[in-house]
């Protein structure tokens, strides 16, 4: 199963909650804003889109 996974950066406040919980490292942070440099990992856990206190991420079967 592949997922995408998306950071609306307007909402991103860089605070690395999704960096710190996602299992296999799908996040970096950049300039503050947090990307998904490996959304090829990705599991579906949805455990990032739980954690963000700003709802700036989604992840959705691809
Ligand atoms: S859904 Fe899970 S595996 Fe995918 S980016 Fe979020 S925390 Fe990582």
């Amino acid at each position: 199963m592949a997922y995408s996974v998306q950071v609306d950066a307007d909402k991103c406040t860089g605070d690395g909650e999704c960096v710190d919980i996602c299992p296999v490292s799908v996040y970096e942070l950049q300039e503050g804003k947090s990307l998904p440099v490996n959304a090829d990992e990705c599991l579906g856990c949805e455990s990032c889109v739980e954690v963000c206190p700003t709802g700036a991420i989604t992840v959705e079967e691809a």
